[in-house]
């Protein structure tokens, strides 16, 4: 047998948040409602798991009317004054999250901006690519920003377009743009230049982001995910589908393309299925719960783990794939640790000796359920290597004999720049060290991975409609020299 090197791994430091904007984002608007800022509000408290930095509502009626703010959705809208404010039948709505570096009021959407189109307002998922060189060409024109996000590009673009209508300038717009959006605009201005309220909803050439429709009664509704609609009564009608534009207008939705020539085929975000969408929605044409469990068995078949006596999973983004692997290899599902949902992302670890403060407020194990076992532990990925850590050492103090870890993802070795948050590529423990080196560092007694063929197997769309880029380092873009240096 091949003798395998001892990993090096005493150099290897978790990392700090890097500085620069990655944003994960959920977006939501409703369309001719008299409670339409309410059940925005509502929208976005379901797509929470999006973004939990700041969140923000734009309502409209004539005047458009906004509120943002920095922290959860429920603190940011608390005093319900504020929706006498947000009055109007129509709103968008935006939950962001950001690495701590870029944590800033102004960075809040929606945007909200005066053009010759009228006012506009915009709410963006996902992340372009070719930012840079556009901001240093709109700064050159004398653009003055009054944020660090990409979105307030598209929104300068826009004014400067000379498109005689808000639609065919955010076409021309977009055609300059490269890379990911799921966009929400909100505008006081119809197709036809008339002072109408107007929404229109965009997504990329590619999908790389959800983006779905759904009618409420007489309204319309449009969100990153349906679990929105199921809170707020409306039904699913519909994917906004890549590289299509709605404009939704009193009484009846246009359809467009926002490019000459669809693309070849689509880069949805398989991560979106792997962890990053709630599995009570359905994204993609797709349950995530259905796709996730997929991925638990396919796993359980490319790595079993004979022996062991329980499966269980890291809380709460790693329960289906568990339920899935446990199905496949016959083996019971067991709850092993049991995670605190009252911790959010401000937890100040308090500043005594103890290590793994962090972990330990957020997840403690079941000893009795533990004690002496063999277990399956399955989590949905390893990014840095901090999560897994920190929990097999808490298996272990809790007696368990044998941990088979297996991970319902492939390796992560590169960043994303489509709008899910990671890390630097040096950061990302699999793109430094090889399967066999994190297994020793770790320590558990074995360690898998889902192989990507696995994975995509496991949706029922073509294996060629999604982004892997995070998992093989294969953009399906060009990604611009600045924005690989950023990361
Ligand atoms: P790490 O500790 O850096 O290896 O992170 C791995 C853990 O973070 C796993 O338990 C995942 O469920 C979770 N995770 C994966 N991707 C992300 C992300 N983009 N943002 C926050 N958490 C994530």
């Amino acid at each position: 047998m091949k003798k395998t090197s001892l990993p090096d791994l005493s150099k290897y430091k978790p990392a700090v948040p890097h500085p620069d904007i990655r944003e994960a984002c959920g977006i939501c608007g409703v369309f001719n409602n008299r409670e339409a800022s309410n059940l925005v509000y509502l929208g976005l408290t379901a797509l929470q798991h999006r973004g939990q930095e700041s969140a923000g509502i734009v309502s409209f009626n004539g005047k458009m009317n906004r509120h943002v703010g920095m922290g959860l959705v429920f603190d940011v809208f608390k005093n319900r004054e504020y929706f006498n404010f947000l009055k109007g039948r129509s709103a968008i709505g935006h939950v962001r999250y950001s690495t701590t570096g870029s944590s800033d009021i102004k960075n809040a959407q929606p945007l909200l901006v005066t053009t010759p189109y009228g006012q506009i307002a915009v709410a963006h998922n996902g992340n372009l690519t070719n930012a840079d060189v556009l901001k240093s060409k709109l700064e050159a024109a004398g653009a003055i920003f009054q944020t660090t996000t990409d979105s307030e590009i598209i929104l300068h673009l826009i004014a400067h377009s000379k498109a005689k209508n808000l639609p065919d300038a955010i076409i021309s717009t977009l055609k300059k743009v490269d890379g990911a959006y799921s966009l929400l605009f909100a505008s006081d201005t119809d197709s036809k230049g008339k002072k109408a309220n107007t929404m229109i909803a965009v997504r990329d050439p590619m999908g790389f982001r959800p983006l779905v429709l759904g009618k409420l009664n007489k309204s319309w509704v449009v969100a990153s995910e349906t679990c929105v609609f199921d809170l707020v009564g409306a039904k699913t009608v519909r994917e906004v589908m890549p590289g299509e534009m709605l404009i939704i207008e009193d009484g009846k939705i246009i359809e467009r393309r926002i490019t000459d020539k669809p693309a070849k085929h689509s880069s949805m975000c398989v991560f979106e299925f792997i962890y990053f969408s709630r599995p009570d929605s359905k994204i993609f044409g797709e349950s995530v719960y259905e796709v996730r469990r997929e991925l638990g068995r396919q796993l359980a078949r490319e790595a079993p783990a004979p022996g062991a006596d329980c499966v269980i999973a890291v809380p709460d983004s790693a329960v289906v794939a568990a339920i899935g692997y446990a199905e496949a290899s016959k083996l019971p599902f067991e709850i092993g640790f049991i995670r605190s949902h009252y911790v959010g992302r401000t937890f100040i670890e308090p500043s005594v000796p103890m290590r793994d403060f962090r972990a330990k407020v957020k997840y403690n194990p079941i000893k009795e359920n533990l004690h002496g076992k063999s277990i399956v532990l399955i989590d949905d990925s390893i990014v840095r290597g901090t999560t897994s850590q920190k929990l097999i050492r808490m298996l272990k103090a809790a007696g368990v004999r044998e941990i088979h870890l297996r991970i319902s993802s492939p390796p992560i070795i590169d960043s994303c720049y489509y709008g899910i948050d990671t890390p630097t590529r040096e950061e990302l423990i699999a793109s430094t060290h090889s399967v066999e080196e994190i297994r020793e560092f770790l320590g558990v007694t074995s360690l898998s991975y889902l192989s990507i063929d696995g994975m995509l197997r496991s949706s029922k769309q073509g294996v060629s409609d999604f982004c892997t880029a995070c998992f093989s380092g294969k953009y399906p873009t060009k990604i611009e020299r600045k924005a690989r240096e950023k990361k």
